[in-house]
């Protein structure tokens, strides 16, 4: 089935086809370079979007050509009952591409559950191999459930699995070569991403971020041969395969996301939905567009449709980390949905 609405284009000619929902704020682990030691102060629940709410704007945005959901927080998998909203995105018309991004912390109880609701895929944030140093980052002994949770995902199906790592200088650079190695030995997909300014503790500062560049030299350096290969797909990753890896599937590519150094603004097709029902253009953004308010207000679809379509229209060029006008959004990626 086609699109019942024009796509949603902004005023540089980008499509916005894919969606990011973040159905909480709150999380089970608090990695340094996103929450405080002591959590943030949560969103009263009566101010987060019911699934019946969410579904509602998704099927708006599906209809109007977005073809990838991706369900975030937070951590998404501590909102009770997510299953059943897969199963509600999963029933849009036409049917979605259905992904998760979880600390995996849950994952292992979750998985064939989310498959077999209609999830297609996973992204497992996993920062350190090292148990300590897992700890040390995430500021919680939850290493053993995430790999696990990670081996639950393949073996329901929901691959490939990819593990996002956030490296940063001093804290994991070190482990580089050991996660290559690992996406190759366990068939997952490791995507290296480099440190955002979007800390709650605002403690980022630009001598924290390892250039995606700098990232192949170490891996390169180390001998682990990486050949890049053509990549015609809309992710923002450049893809590598390392030696040895099994050719013909996806299994242990590696991928560098320069999201500092050379973002993908110019072809970015991400539009987000908060917990709390802002509606968001860029991860960046200074400002959102209350969709909560005319849900609960009674608005029809058309009035939703045209207010979600007015800012993507309004949709900035890209962020400007690194030029003296950059300035940090209010909120960090916890709140936002990473
Ligand atoms: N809790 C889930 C998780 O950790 O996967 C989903 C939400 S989390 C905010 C989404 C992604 O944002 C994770 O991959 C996380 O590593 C990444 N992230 C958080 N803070 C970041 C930062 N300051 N720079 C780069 N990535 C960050
Ligand atoms: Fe939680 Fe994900 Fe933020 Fe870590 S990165 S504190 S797991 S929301």
């Amino acid at each position: 089935m086609d699109s019942p609405y024009p796509p949603l284009i902004d005023g540089f000619g980008r499509v916005a086809d894919d969606l990011r929902i973040s159905v909480t704020d709150r999380c089970n682990l608090r990695c340094t370079y996103c929450m405080p030691a002591a959590g943030l102060p949560w969103l009263p629940r009566t101010d987060i979007l019911t699934f019946e709410e969410i579904a509602r704007v998704a099927g708006l945005l599906v209809g109007a050509g977005v073809k990838t959901i991706r369900l975030t927080g937070g951590e998404p998998l501590v909102r009770r009952d997510l299953v059943h909203l897969v199963e509600m995105l999963a029933a849009l018309a036409p049917r979605p591409d259905l992904a998760l991004t979880t600390n995996g912390v849950l994952l292992a109880e979750a998985a064939a559950s989310l498959a077999a609701a209609g999830l297609d895929r996973v992204n497992v944030s996993l920062d350190s191999l090292r148990r300590e140093r897992y700890e040390k980052i995430t500021r919680r002994d939850e290493l053993d459930r995430t790999l696990a949770g990670m081996e639950a995902a393949a073996a329901a199906g929901l691959t490939p699995v990819k593990v996002n790592m956030v490296v940063m200088r001093g804290t994991n650079d070190d482990e580089l070569v050991d996660f290559a190695r690992f996406a190759r030995d366990e068939g997952y997909v490791v995507r290296f991403i480099e440190y955002m300014p979007l800390d709650a503790d605002g403690r980022w500062t630009s001598d924290d971020v390892v250039a995606a560049e700098e990232m192949l030299e170490t891996l390169a350096a180390a001998g682990v041969e990486t050949e890049g290969f053509a990549d015609e797909s809309p992710e923002p990753a450049t893809r590598y395969s390392i030696e040895g890896r099994e050719k013909g599937t996806q299994a242990g590519e590696i991928g560098v996301i320069p999201s500092v150094t050379a973002p993908f603004c110019d072809r970015c097709n991400r539009i987000r939905l908060t917990a709390e029902g802002g509606f968001r253009t860029c991860l960046f953004a200074l400002e959102e567009v209350d969709v909560r308010g005319p849900l609960r207000a009674g608005a029809g679809d058309d009035e939703i449709l045209a207010l979600l379509r007015k800012a993507v229209a309004g949709k900035w060029a890209g962020h400007k980390i690194g030029s003296p006008d950059f300035q940090r959004p209010r909120k960090s990626m916890s709140q936002i949905g990473g």
